[in-house]
């Protein structure tokens, strides 16, 4: 349930809410709002009883059930999208943010050119894995804590944000310290123990689809953290399992429309992992932002025919730069559009 409070209610009546709240057996969950309160109430019971007794109390404007199971990221909860302040970027706002870098972390020379390469081409963040979660044991799992400096040394020669992926919870304190968004990938969609240990942390997450998840198992995850004390997460539509071979994955470009109805968290696309080759990632890209996503996920590489993972599906620094490029009027269009919905919401 959520329970919206008049305009300026005083303290006493969202007190006197709250107790009957407590009353009826539900827990308050979240009090959120300067000029209008609004009380977020979760439990099991006799949901219609508890309505109609709040909203006849005083100071109450509206009390509401929701009635999708993930409940603080739907946009009943919620109507106005989420906005993630950081860096100096606002994702999920007016903005269209490009996250770059190569998949891994492979020296300094490395990360610091493809650092430079992308803020040259607009990018705002620099992604690379420091943990790698490989399908084979044999394969380079990442330089770890030596990944997290380089990307830290990187941050600090360009002014990008960094973005990287955390594969464990005991992990998850270490990479905050270097990392100012976590990257949670498609194989721990449903680790609900980093989830849990996510909901506690002050970084935003980026949290991917799970390779054979649907949209509802993604949004039950991220509700997850949001109820676990994180309001901040993004959804990441990567590509799903099918039994297509000619890409990687399959992209569910129409989850990216979906989401967008169905919850206010910002979505980011990963043309990159959708399509595991590079030609197709641009065009991707495109279709991206003309659907609405908030920001995209792309895999660049200094010189991709050496990358120690996924070179298949790197751009290479020019081909990169022309992607940025040619997105331009997209963007613009992506811009006009969303200043029109601010108008309208
Ligand atoms: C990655 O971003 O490099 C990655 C491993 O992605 P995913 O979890 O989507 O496979
Ligand atoms: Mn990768």
């Amino acid at each position: 349930m959520i329970i919206s409070m008049k305009l300026h209610a005083s303290r006493e009546e969202v007190d006197n809410v709250r107790a009957r709240i407590e009353d009826f057996g539900y827990k308050v969950h979240s009090i959120a709002g300067e000029e209008r309160i609004v009380i977020g109430v979760v439990g099991v019971g006799d949901v219609t009883v508890c309505l109609e007794s709040l909203e006849a109390m005083p100071g109450v404007e509206k009390a509401v059930r929701i009635s999708a199971p993930y409940k603080f990221v739907s946009r009943e909860f919620q109507p106005h999208k989420t906005e993630i302040k950081v860096c100096g970027t606002t994702i999920g706002g007016s903005e269209f943010v490009v996250m770059a870098g190569p998949c891994s972390v492979e020296s300094e020379r490395q990360i610091l050119e493809s650092a430079e390469i992308v803020a040259r081409a607009g990018a705002k963040f620099l992604r690379g894995g420091a943990f790698k979660p490989r399908t084979s044991p044999y394969d380079f799992q990442g330089l770890e804590i030596e990944g997290l400096k380089l990307l830290d040394k990187a941050r600090h020669a360009t002014g990008l944000g960094i973005i990287t992926e955390v594969m464990s919870d005991r992990d998850v304190d270490l990479v905050a310290e270097y990392a100012d968004i976590l990257q949670i990938g498609a194989r721990n969609m449903q680790n609900f123990a980093l989830l849990k240990t996510l909901g506690k942390c002050s970084r935003p997450v980026l949290l991917k689809r799970g390779l054979s998840s649907t949209v509802k198992e993604l949004l039950m995850s991220a509700e997850y953290v949001v109820a676990h004390g994180n309001p901040q997460v993004m959804l990441c539509e990567r590509g799903i399992r099918t039994f297509e071979t000619v890409t990687r994955n399959t992209c569910d470009i129409a989850a990216i429309a979906a989401l967008n109805e169905l919850t206010h968290l910002p979505i980011i696309l990963d043309p990159s992992h959708a399509t595991g080759k590079r030609s197709l990632v641009p065009p991707l890209a495109r279709a991206g932002v003309a659907i609405g996503a908030d920001g995209l996920l792309v895999e660049m590489h200094p010189h991709p025919e050496k990358a120690m993972s996924d070179g298949a599906q790197s751009l290479d620094p020019r081909q990169f730069a022309a992607m940025m490029h040619d997105l331009e009027p997209y963007i613009d269009l992506w811009k006009r559009a969303r200043s029109e919905s601010l108008v309208t919401a």
